[in-house]
C-alpha cells in the first residue's frame, strides 16, 4: 500500500504530557469516519516504526486534522512527534479502523455508554457530530461519556463535553448542551478516588439495549469487559496499549 503524506502545522500542550498536533494532509481524508485512526511511519536512527493515532478533529476541507497523544518517557513515536517543526512531513496510511458508531446497533439501543481512559477519549471527541445526529434521530436514546484519568487537570477535552465548564473554544456545543447527553469522570489518584467501572455500575441494569464503547488502556478494557460479562450489552473496543 502506498503511503500518503501530511505536513506538520502546529502543536498545543493540553496538559504537561498530552500534546495535540495539527497536520495538513496532501489529500483530503474523504473516507474518514469518526473514531478511525491513521498509521504513521516514523524513521528514527534509520529504523522504521509504525504507530496508529486516532483523529481528534478534521476540518471541513477534510485536509486539516489533529491527533492528540500522551508523551511517554522513552516512547519512540511520541518523542519524535514532540520534536516536530512546522513544515516537517510525515508519511501515513489510512484512515482505517472499525471503532466507529455502529448505526444498525445504535438504532436499537436505548443508551450509548462511551468509556475512555486517558487519551482514549480522542475518538469520542471526533464522534461529537455523529452523536448529536444519533440523539436527534432517536428520541429515547441517551449518551453517557465516562472519562477516567488520574487527576482532574488530565481531563482533556472536558470543555467540549462538561456543561458545567465555562465554555472556551466551543461556545456552540450542541452535544454538551443536549439534555440526553451526560458526561462523567473518574479520578483514580485523588482523594475522592473512583474508577470508570463505578460509573458503569451506577447505570445498572446494563442490558442488551446498551451499546458500550471502550477505548484506552487494556487494563480498563479487560476489567470493564469482566464487569459486563453477564450483561448482554453490545461491546465495541479499541485498545491503545
Ligand atoms: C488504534 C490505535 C489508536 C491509537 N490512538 C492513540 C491516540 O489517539 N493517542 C495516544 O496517545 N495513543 C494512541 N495509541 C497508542 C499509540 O499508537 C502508541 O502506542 C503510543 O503513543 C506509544 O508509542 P511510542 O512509540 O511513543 O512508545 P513506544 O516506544 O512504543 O513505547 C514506550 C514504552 O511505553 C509503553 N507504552 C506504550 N503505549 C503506552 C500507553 N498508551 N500508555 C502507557 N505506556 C505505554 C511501552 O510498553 C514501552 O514501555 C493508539 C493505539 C492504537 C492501537
Amino acid at each position: 500500500m502506498q503511503s500518503l503524506s501530511a505536513k506538520f502545522i502546529s502543536k498545543t500542550y493540553l496538559t504537561p504530557d498530552v500534546l495535540s498536533l495539527c497536520f495538513q494532509a496532501d489529500n483530503p481524508l474523504i473516507t474518514f469516519m469518526p473514531g478511525q485512526f491513521l498509521t504513521f511511519l516514523f524513521v528514527v536512527d534509520a529504523q522504521e516504526y509504525y504507530r496508529p493515532y486516532s483523529i481528534a478533529t478534521l476540518d471541513a476541507t477534510q485536509t486539516l486534522f489533529t491527533i492528540t497523544l500522551k508523551i511517554l518517557s522513552g516512547g519512540i513515536a511520541s518523542n519524535h512527534l514532540q520534536k516536530m517543526q512546522p513544515g516537517d512531513v510525515l508519511a501515513y496510511f489510512g484512515p482505517h479502523g472499525d471503532f466507529i458508531l455502529n448505526q444498525a446497533s445504535t438504532s436499537k439501543a436505548l443508551r450509548l455508554i462511551l468509556v475512555a481512559t486517558g487519551t482514549g477519549i480522542v475518538p469520542f471527541h471526533a464522534m461529537q457530530s455523529v452523536l448529536i445526529k444519533q440523539l436527534r434521530q432517536h428520541n429515547e436514546l441517551q449518551v453517557y461519556l465516562i472519562h477516567g484519568v488520574k487527576t482532574e487537570p488530565e481531563l482533556i477535552y472536558r470543555h467540549a463535553f462538561d456543561r458545567n465548564m465555562f465554555p472556551q473554544e466551543d461556545i456552540n456545543s450542541p452535544l454538551k448542551d443536549h439534555p440526553r447527553f451526560f458526561y462523567r469522570f473518574s479520578l483514580s489518584q485523588e482523594e475522592q478516588c473512583n474508577r470508570v467501572q463505578d460509573h458503569i455500575k451506577q447505570l445498572s441494569p446494563i442490558t442488551a439495549r446498551d451499546d458500550i464503547y471502550l477505548c484506552g488502556s487494556s487494563h480498563m478494557i479487560n476489567s470493564t469487559i469482566q464487569l459486563l460479562q453477564d450483561s448482554q450489552a453490545n461491546i465495541f473496543i479499541e485498545k491503545f496499549s
